[in-house]
């Protein structure tokens, strides 16, 4: 059976949509810029309702509301972007469309599409870290995607800055995290170029694998997955993969033995879907809300 289903991947700067199927099979695809809910939510709404969605499923920037015992459920909460603070995300689609509306973090869509469509299909526990503008991840544990309290936060786990980095961090909650040392934004930030510009400059890359490899060590003695898929415009220097793998290893100090971390070239990977992961997590989540409706 072949359904029409929408996907919706929301950022702070675009609204990616898409038409596919369960198949994770994709139609057609457009982009919008991200202004405010009044003006973009009408755009995108006529665009899934025009073409007969039988569900939708979004991957939603945040902080967002995932507790369905909650009256918030489905909204966007304390984001830093102003208009979208407190809008009834998934409630607005659910209205316009009155399809079943799948709803969760950009990330947890992004590592969904992985386990489902891509690279780590058949794994239980996976986690999609993807570094750009920000830094977030999705976790998949045990077979779900784990939501907890509020949903995980990875980007903004503490890091130890090393001593010769002079640059203070760029997040407004806390310096020395992830997210404030290692995003795209910290990287021009830091060295007075943008990171793309910067590939033939080996300290740049040097230091960015120290600060992912320092969150990375934390997330595997926690979690403990199975494999860690690194997405994202900055994993676009691909420069970065062996120095993380060694410096993961190193930080690791043989304290956990596995076959997995014996073959770190296939644990720690590149994302598998090009940049479909997470369109492809969104159709995923379009047809789970169709199928428990
Ligand atoms: P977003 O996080 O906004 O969804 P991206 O994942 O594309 O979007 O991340 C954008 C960030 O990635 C920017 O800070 C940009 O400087 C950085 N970036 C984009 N392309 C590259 C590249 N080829 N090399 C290094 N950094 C890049
Ligand atoms: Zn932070």
């Amino acid at each position: 059976m072949n359904l029409k289903l929408g996907a919706l991947e929301a950022g702070g700067t675009k609204m990616v949509c898409a038409i596919g199927d369960e198949t994770g099979r994709i139609f057609e695809q457009i982009s919008i810029p991200t202004r405010t809910p009044e003006e973009t939510i009408p755009e995108l709404t006529a665009y899934f309702k025009e073409r007969g969605v039988e569900a939708l499923g979004i991957g939603c920037f945040g902080p967002i509301e995932l507790d369905r015992r909650s009256p918030k459920y489905g909204y966007i909460t304390s984001t830093p972007k102003l208009a979208w603070r407190e809008f009834d995300m998934a409630g607005a689609f659910a209205g316009a469309l009155g399809c079943p509306v799948g709803f969760d973090t950009d990330v947890n869509a992004s590592v969904l599409g992985e386990v489902t469509f891509g690279q780590a299909k058949g794994l239980s526990c996976v986690i999609y870290l993807t570094v750009g503008t920000g830094v977030g991840g999705g976790i998949y544990i045990e077979g779900r995607l784990l939501h907890g309290m509020l949903h995980p936060e990875t980007g903004h786990v503490l890091i130890t800055p090393r001593k010769d980095d002079p640059y203070g961090g760029r997040c407004p909650y806390h310096k020395n995290c992830l997210e404030g040392l290692a995003s795209g934004p910290a990287i021009e930030e830091r060295w007075g170029d943008k990171a793309a510009n910067l590939a033939d400059r080996p300290e740049v890359w040097e230091l960015e694998a120290d600060y992912i490899a320092q969150a990375l060590t934390g997330y595997i003695l926690t979690l403990s997955p199975q494999m860690i898929i690194l997405g994202g415009g900055v994993m676009h220097q691909t420069q970065l993969f062996p120095l993380i793998r060694e410096k993961t290893a190193r930080l690791l100090s043989g304290y956990i033995r596995t076959k997995r971390l014996d073959d770190m070239e296939r644990y720690i990977v590149p994302a598998s879907l090009g940049d479909d992961q997470g369109i492809m997590g969104c159709l995923e989540l379009a047809a789970r809300a169709r199928a428990k409706s």
